[in-house]
């Protein structure tokens, strides 16, 4: 049997990798900033660090792409419903590289299909960009740690312990200050993420990057379509409200493309 913790409004269950982030928080005084975008997992991470730190300071980095904008109301609206001392207001930073990212699409463009796996999700130095920005913030606020939500399997180059543990080494040399990047899902599912976060306020997140009217698309994109198959693996309902309705797909026979 699971045992509860209570964040203020929240509830989260407890998970593995809990105590290990701990350990993390407490070498770095109980203030952690964590890279938040709105989606599931940064979300779910939130609760998770504010139930342990005494000050947590949730950043969203503005790249430049259509999708923001649907992604930091949902993150606001995410952190008010948690109401939770530990957490400060969001803070919004801006590095924009859409328009390298353009060119490098170029025609293609970038329109990650429902159907289509994390090959066509992959944006080019995501990690490099969000990280340069967060870890200035960090850097700002004086937080020697910085967590992010990172899942399991995650295939691309900059998402690999052996790419923070660089960046790490990177930050101490430009900054003349360490810099701890915690990963504390990089060992779960995203259906593990909405287990824990079975109690908190899930629908208010938004996982999208084709939102329309600042809702779920439903049907239009790769991150819908990870969403959907989170919520029926870990055999919770989806309380997520989308615009259109989701296909009929059978998630647990379900295999990526690639
Ligand atoms: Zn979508």
């Amino acid at each position: 049997m699971q045992m509860l913790a209570s964040t203020d409004r929240g509830i989260v269950r407890t998970w593995a990798g809990k105590s290990d982030l701990q350990s993390s928080v407490a070498r770095n005084g109980g203030r952690v900033a964590v890279l938040a975008s709105g989606g599931l997992d940064s979300c779910v991470l939130l609760a998770c660090v504010a139930e342990i730190a005494s000050e947590v300071h949730p950043l969203f980095v503005r790249n430049g792409h259509p999708w923001e904008d649907a992604e930091l109301a949902a993150l606001r609206r995410f952190v008010e419903a948690l109401g939770c001392s530990q957490l400060r207001p969001v803070a919004e930073s801006s590095m924009p590289v859409r328009d390298v990212l353009d060119a490098h699409w170029g025609a293609r463009g970038y329109h990650p299909g429902f159907s289509q796996g994390y090959r066509a999700n992959f944006i080019p130095g995501r990690n490099l960009a969000l990280l340069s920005a967060a870890s200035l913030f960090a850097f700002v606020h004086g937080t020697g740690a910085l967590a992010l939500g990172l899942l399991d399997g995650n295939p691309y180059p900059d998402a690999s312990p052996q790419f923070f543990s660089a960046f790490e080494t990177l930050f101490a040399e430009g900054m003349g200050r360490t810099l701890e990047i915690l990963t504390p899902f990089a060992r779960l599912s995203k259906e593990e993420v909405v287990r824990i976060g079975n109690g908190l306020p899930l629908e208010l997140s938004l996982s999208c990057v084709s939102p329309i009217d600042g809702q779920h698309c439903g049907d239009g994109c790769n991150k819908c379509a990870e969403r959907q198959k989170a919520f029926a693996l870990a055999g919770i309902p989806d309380p997520t409200r989308y615009r259109n309705p989701p296909p009929r797909v059978d998630w647990k026979t379900h295999k990526w493309q690639d």
